[in-house]
């Protein structure tokens, strides 16, 4: 497929906020500046975290935001079939194993391993077997028990097209990573990337909350012999004045709210562009956005949302 192809991928498990939508505003402005198909994509995997009504309520939003897209909804939970497939292959190479370790389990055992808050605590290899094991079908996506992807050792590395080049070491940093949740779902990364692959997706740009799923990415890529891979853009996050993401305990930045209260979209897309580099904070359109908007004036640092921003 020659034709450059991009994603917006909202998890409904909240309501959109003014950090979600800034970056949802950039990747759409750039695909309509380049010409890039725009698929939605609805990342409703996420089990008990999924509120009802939220994915509706995303797409109404981002609509109500002025921006559109070419292809869907679709919607991951309507068919496993495509991950089951790729969990399929991946059992039948020995790349994954079953692992029903709790993860209370995984913080005893990992307790001496380097992690920080930001990423997931590395998980110790309990349950890898010294070998690959092929698995079966059977195995596959059973309630109780999480599938893990065997790691290979060393760093991975790509360059993205914002934060530069990258060299992430994904067996030291979360080992053995899931694929297949206690649930019985098919993981993030596992779905992620097969979605990426099978709707052709070129362009990826997303908050760089997720740099380090990237080089987890890349692996499964590899593993189930998929590409060519995408390229990546993470853009730095919204966060509150405490420096955390911006989330509910910063005050309400849902845009629903906003639109409740009679803020009209060009008033936050005024804030969002003042955000994102272009000078003066004045109300625009999403077609005025994508008009004026260039990455290579987008801030390098974080953005700090203060409460003051759209009273
Ligand atoms: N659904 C993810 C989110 O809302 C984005 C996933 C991705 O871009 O790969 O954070």
């Amino acid at each position: 497929m020659s034709q450059h192809r991009t994603r917006l991928a909202p998890s409904p498990t909240g309501a959109l906020h003014l950090g979600n939508a800034r970056t949802f505003l950039v990747n759409w402005a750039l695909a309509r500046q380049q010409g890039w198909q725009i698929v939605l994509r609805i990342e409703d995997l996420d089990g008990p975290r999924i509120k009802q009504g939220a994915a509706e309520e995303a797409i109404d939003i981002l609509t109500w935001l002025g921006l559109d897209w070419d292809e869907g909804p679709f919607y991951q939970l309507a068919d496993l079939t495509p991950y089951t497939a790729a969990l399929e292959k991946l059992g039948s190479q020995g790349d994954i194993y079953p692992c029903a370790c709790t993860r209370k389990q995984i913080e005893e055992a990992s307790l001496s391993a380097p992690h920080d808050d930001d990423h997931e605590r590395r998980y110790p290899g309990t349950c890898r077997p010294p070998k690959r094991v092929p698995i079966s079908n059977q195995q596959l996506l059973q309630e109780g028990t999480a599938l893990r992807l065997r790691v290979p050792p060393g760093d991975v590395t790509f360059v993205d097209e914002f934060a530069g080049e990258q060299a992430w070491n994904v067996e030291q940093l979360v080992g053995d990573f899931l694929v297949g949740t206690k649930l019985g779902l098919p993981g993030y990364q596992l779905a992620v990337v097969v979605d990426d692959a099978r709707q052709g997706i070129t362009q990826i740009v997303r908050g760089d909350d997720l740099l380090s799923s990237t080089p987890r990415q890349l692996i499964l890529y590899e593993k189930l012999g998929l590409g060519p891979v995408p390229l990546y853009t993470h853009l730095p996050m919204v966060v509150g004045e405490d420096g955390r993401r911006l989330a509910k305990r910063h005050g309400d930045t849902r845009l629903s709210y906003y639109r409740e209260k009679g803020v009209t979209p060009e008033r936050i897309l005024g804030l969002l562009a003042h955000w994102c580099g272009l000078d003066e904070q004045r109300e625009m359109t999403a077609k005025e956005f994508a008009q004026n908007f260039e990455l290579s004036n987008l801030p390098r640092e974080q953005i700090v949302y203060t409460p003051s921003d759209l009273r």
